[in-house]
């Protein structure tokens, strides 16, 4: 029987990523994916509605250059744009605002609704720059070993120590003082416009189970707006396409359609996995699926310690994004100044506040936050709706959709004018992505973007991910730095391995 170096479970992007850098470095690599085709949940669920990949609008911008550039995706068809993501918010009383990353372009076009706004934003991103070193250090390398601190660790945390430092003492002293804040009362520092403020803390509320006045999502802010870059042509699709071109051109075995059903253990160490009756060994297994999927479903429960048996089940992964499609007989018109591809919704802290508090209860939004992507040369729109918990009180029946969708409809009625008529629509639940791609309560990022499960993620005995069990890893967004489409995770897995 052939004993493979490293076996990696899924191929999602972290997946194909770890593969991909594994075998470069000229591992015998076998990927398994369980779906028909690789990509997981960077192409996201086709829309129902139109067959569309709804990956294809997915913001890419956190995709790390310096990955790119080491796996050589671009020699294997990738395409960046040179800016991140446009995105243009949209206000409840028809008021519109492009948010592009030519700042200074920006900044003129909010100068139409405050000039007190306009100045502030260079600032703002100007200080930004300034913090873009330490946060893009702490995200783009393995983290540093606190269980066992030794010289090499000491040297690995001093320099750490170092790159704060090296911000200067105002930058350091301010850094330290906002990020554990909120982001609303961050962004009320800066800003008065109420839906300027709204759209650019939307995204640090995805993927998290917060709203605006929740504490620590300053970090979540500050980490999105830092890390994001340029943006990949073709979005999430075309991420998986090259990905898998330069995984296979280093000798990967991608194999779909191969469901893991075991991870094997042996003398408390990984040596294969299990796909039904069919053991395939290797010397390594790495999974890039959830924390809680790969140790407490694929190993026996006697093989997992009582400590590492707690951190799991305490991990929070309650997902609280629905996407929502809808199909339109024409293409969808919205109200305001700029067209785009992608629109947010969000009003005011209030408002996303209120959106929020209804999860905390265990029910949707009755006025979601909406971030839309138009598809289909303008007649789809896949919408990412929050707040929509995995454990709804009422359980995700098909009257709870048809209510959250009611809910959305009604929303979207502020934002676009009245020519199209809908003509089919879909709700995806976080119970059938839970269903779909097997992660343990639906999340999006396998775990929250907490402050908590961000600064040691999964936990701290996991994070440098190697697990509890010898010569099995983690290499998926549970892992650091986390969820979204950056690579980061499986490149930085490869590398401990
Ligand atoms: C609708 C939607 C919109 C999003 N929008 C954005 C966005 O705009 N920007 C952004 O950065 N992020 C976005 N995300 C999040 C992002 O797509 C994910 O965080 C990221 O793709 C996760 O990648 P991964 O490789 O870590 O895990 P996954 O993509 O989940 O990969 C894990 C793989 O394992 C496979 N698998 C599961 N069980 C088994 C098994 N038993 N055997 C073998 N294989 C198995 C799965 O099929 C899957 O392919 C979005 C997610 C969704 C759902």
């Amino acid at each position: 029987m052939s004993v493979y170096d490293v076996i990696v479970i899924g191929a999602g992007h972290n997946g194909l990523t770890a593969a991909a850098a594994l075998a470069k470095r000229g591992k015998s690599v076998l990927l398994l994916e369980k779906q028909s085709k690789p990509g997981g949940l960077a192409i996201g669920p086709s829309s129902a509605t139109d067959g569309s990949s709804v990956g294809v609008l997915y913001d890419t911008s956190t995709v790390r250059t310096a990955i790119i550039e080491d796996l050589g995706l671009e020699q294997h068809g990738l395409e960046r744009t040179g800016m991140r993501v446009p995105v243009v918010l949209l206000g409840r009383e028809g008021t519109s605002l492009l948010l592009s990353g030519n700042n200074k372009e920006t900044s003129e076009r909010i100068g139409a609704f405050s000039q007190k706004d306009a100045a502030a934003y260079l600032k703002f991103r100007a200080f930004i720059d300034k913090i873009t070193p330490l946060l893009s250090g702490l995200m783009n390398e393995v983290p540093p070993n606190v269980k066992d601190i030794g010289l090499k660790e000491l040297w690995t945390l001093g320099k750490k120590a170092l790159s704060l430092k090296m911000l200067g003492n105002e930058t350091m002293l301010e850094f330290l003082r906002i990020a554990p804040m909120c982001v609303a009362d961050y962004l009320n520092e800066w800003f008065e416009t109420d839906f300027l403020k709204a759209g650019l803390a939307a995204p640090a509320l995805y993927g998290s189970f917060t709203g605006p006045w929740s504490a620590g999502t300053n970090l979540n802010f500050l980490l999105h707006e830092c890390l994001a870059k340029e943006e990949v042509k073709g979005g999430g699709p075309a991420l998986i396409n090259a990905l898998v071109k330069t995984a296979e051109s280093n000798g990967v075995e991608i194999r779909t359609g191969s469901t893991v059903t075991n991870i094997v253990v042996e003398g408390g160490r990984a040596t294969g996995v299990m796909i039904g009756a069919e053991k395939i060994a290797a010397k390594a297994v790495m999974s890039s699926c959830s924390p809680k999927q790969t140790m407490l479903e694929w190993i026996t429960p006697a093989e997992v310690n009582y400590h590492t048996e707690v951190q799991l089940n305490v991990l929070r992964s309650r997902g609280t994004t629905a996407i929502v499609s809808m199909s339109f007989d024409t293409v969808v018109q919205f109200r305001g100044e700029g067209q785009g591809m992608v629109y947010r919704t969000g009003n005011s802290f209030d408002e996303m506040e209120r959106a929020f508090d209804s999860s905390k209860y265990r029910e949707f939004s009755e006025k979601p936050l909406l971030e839309i992507r138009v598809c289909a040369e303008g007649k789809t729109l896949n919408i990412l709706t929050h707040y929509a918990p995995f454990d709804l009180k009422s359980g995700w029946s098909d009257q709870a959709k048809a209510g959250l969708l009611d809910n959305v409809r009604a929303e979207l009625s502020f934002y676009i004018n009245g020519q199209a008529t809908e003509v089919d629509s879909e709700v995806i639940s976080p119970l059938d992505i839970e269903q779909e791609y097997g992660i343990p309560g639906g999340h999006i990022y396998h775990a929250e973007h907490a402050i908590d499960q961000l600064i040691t993620r999964p936990f701290p005995s996991f994070m440098q991910y190697e697990t509890s069990i010898s010569g099995l890893y983690l290499c998926g967004s549970g892992a650091h730095p986390g969820g979204g489409l950056t690579c980061a995770p499986g490149f930085l897995a490869a590398s401990v391995l």
